[in-house]
């Protein structure tokens, strides 16, 4: 079992497969062009799952894949029918932009997967494109439709920005609703790869907008999400990531695996340890460099710090993997 030094125990991993992407979101990759890792430095399949075989076997019973863009990567359905074939019972999730889903849907759910997290920030195409770089909303939603049809469980992930997409809260929110899917949304975390003119809308004003037109009541936190539940008149469930509040941080239970190797065990800090020596040395050495990173767990991020000691993330999202 993984407990970290602050007596949470880890039993979530993320694992990027690829920090590569065809959007290019203002607040996840910067403006100018810049150079990808090579891909011989990328971990293989076959690399990511002996380590993923060694976290399960330490009681990690959640893994998320995602990137970059996750299905970017070629043969991702195998990649997800690795992990489901060693332990079925285990909960694998991907978070992908969506773009790619009409045609890959049905093939990672025949592969095992159940659960999506599809990140959409606007229903607007203009909108759309601003944020992403890419005109693709059409495609998106089309994804998200194929997803639905081939049975999987989708949540929508929204990063709200002031002046951009706030006046779309409550059309997201519906569209989310009308669906049957549970809608998250997200502070935007000021990072150094993110364009720096844009400003987070809080959670209090998120409210605002959805309290316009339905009832809502916060719920308790009966899980590890960074995401705090609501409910509304309808009994519709939706939530919203606050980092600048970091509450979240006492129950964390996660690390994250980056494409490249480096076990990360906070996303806001640039702390990580590369597996890729251990992965010569057989199992033994992957359990001591995941008990290292646990134990090196900080308590908490610093984003709620940042207007003080002006400390700008340098963790980039499509590095980490969000
Ligand atoms: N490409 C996939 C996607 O966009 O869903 C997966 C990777 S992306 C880095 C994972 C999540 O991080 C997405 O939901 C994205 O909206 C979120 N994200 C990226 N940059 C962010 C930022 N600066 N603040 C808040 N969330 C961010
Ligand atoms: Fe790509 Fe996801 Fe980052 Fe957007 S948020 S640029 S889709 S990795």
């Amino acid at each position: 079992m993984l407990i970290d030094s602050f007596e949470r125990r880890v039993n979530y991993l993320r694992v990027s497969v690829t920090q590569r992407c065809n959007f290019r979101c203002r607040y996840c990759m910067p403006e100018k062009p810049f150079e990808w890792t090579p891909k011989e430095n990328i971990l293989s399949y076959e690399e990511l799952f002996a380590f993923i075989k060694v976290a399960i076997d330490e009681g990690v019973s959640k893994i998320r894949i995602t990137g970059g863009e996750p299905l970017v990567r070629d043969d991702l359905d195998s990649f997800v029918k690795m992990i489901c074939n060693y332990a079925p019972k285990i909960d694998v999730a991907i978070t992908t932009n969506g773009v790619l889903l009409e045609r890959y849907a049905k093939a990672l759910a025949n592969a095992g997967l159940k659960r999506l997290n599809i990140s959409l920030d606007s229903l607007e195409r203009t909108t759309f494109h601003h944020l992403s770089k890419k005109d693709a909303l059409e495609s998106v939603l089309k994804g998200i439709d194929a997803a639905l049809q081939a049975g999987l469980k989708v949540k929508l992930n929204s990063v709200i920005i002031k002046g951009i997409n706030e006046r779309e809260i409550l059309p997201l929110y519906e569209y989310a609703k009308s669906r049957d899917m549970e809608i998250r949304f997200i502070e935007f975390m000021e990072n150094e790869s993110a364009d720096r003119s844009l400003r987070t809308v809080s959670s209090a004003a998120i409210i605002e907008a959805i309290t316009g037109k339905y009832a809502v009541a916060p719920l308790q936190n009966k899980t590890h999400s960074a995401a705090k539940p609501y409910m509304d008149e309808d009994g519709y469930t939706f939530g919203i990531i606050e980092p600048y509040d970091d509450s979240f941080c006492k129950t964390c239970n996660r690390i994250r695996l980056s494409a490249e190797g480096d076990l990360i065990p906070c996303l806001y800090y640039e702390d990580a340890q590369s597996i890729k020596p251990a992965l010569g040395g057989g199992e033994k050495q992957l359990h001591s460099v995941l008990h290292d990173v646990v134990a090196n767990k900080p308590e908490k991020n610093r984003w709620s710090y940042q207007e003080e000691q002006k400390q700008l993330s340098a963790r980039a999202f499509y590095y980490t993997g969000g």
